[in-house]
């Protein structure tokens, strides 16, 4: 696994494939799709949290390997025009059965909820609306459980309620994370597997 300044996870529930945002750079981004020998033409659908250049960057490259996807956006995106359809999000809203957005929350960035046995389960891209605002709309989807991915400067307390805690790429305060949550906490990483 090739690993960059950059976010981009594959979420999968029951039959359904979601990538995650694409990362900075679409060939690393298919480089490790190979590696983890998954099928860019299986994914049906692509959720892009918010428009900055480490969570779109690849996404051009994989729309010209895949195009047939339904593509989730906060907002409009020059990248996202080859998609088959696009759907801009900008309420909580339901993609699936089990499968939620928060939407567009402060302006920038949509986070994707999905419902495991355990609770919610909160994947964000950067975290930049205010930690209590995302999960406070998230919890309108059930009890959250759990949140993976960059929570940037994401104060350690706001984090108290959950019981697993995955936090990467722009997580300022991971070190403090983890000594406070060492049973919650789980290190990420490009090529991590996490099973809920
Ligand atoms: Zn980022
Ligand atoms: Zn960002």
């Amino acid at each position: 696994m090739q690993s960059d300044w950059g976010f981009s996870a594959l979420i999968q529930v029951e039959k359904r494939d979601i990538l995650f945002d694409t990362g900075a750079d679409g060939r690393i981004l298919l480089s490790n799709m190979k590696n983890l020998k998954v099928n860019p033409k299986e994914i049906e659908d692509v959720f892009i949290s918010h428009p900055h250049w480490d969570h779109t960057g690849g996404l051009s490259s994989f729309l010209k390997v895949n195009n047939k996807v339904k593509l989730w956006i906060p907002s409009y995106l020059p990248e996202a025009k080859n998609a088959r359809k696009i759907i801009e999000v900008k309420k909580p809203t339901k993609l699936y059965e089990g499968i939620y957005s928060t939407g567009k929350l402060d302006g920038i960035e949509q986070s994707l909820c999905v419902e495991t046995e355990k609770g919610i389960v909160t994947i964000v891209g950067c975290s930049h609306p205010r930690m209590e605002h995302i999960l406070q709309v998230a919890s309108q989807f059930g009890k959250v459980y759990g949140i993976i991915g960059g929570l940037h400067g994401t104060s350690p307390e706001s984090l108290k309620e959950l019981d697993l805690i995955c936090p990467t790429h722009c997580t300022q305060y991971k070190l403090q994370i983890r000594s406070l949550y060492p049973e919650k906490y789980i290190e990420g990483g490009a090529g991590k597997i996490i099973e809920i």
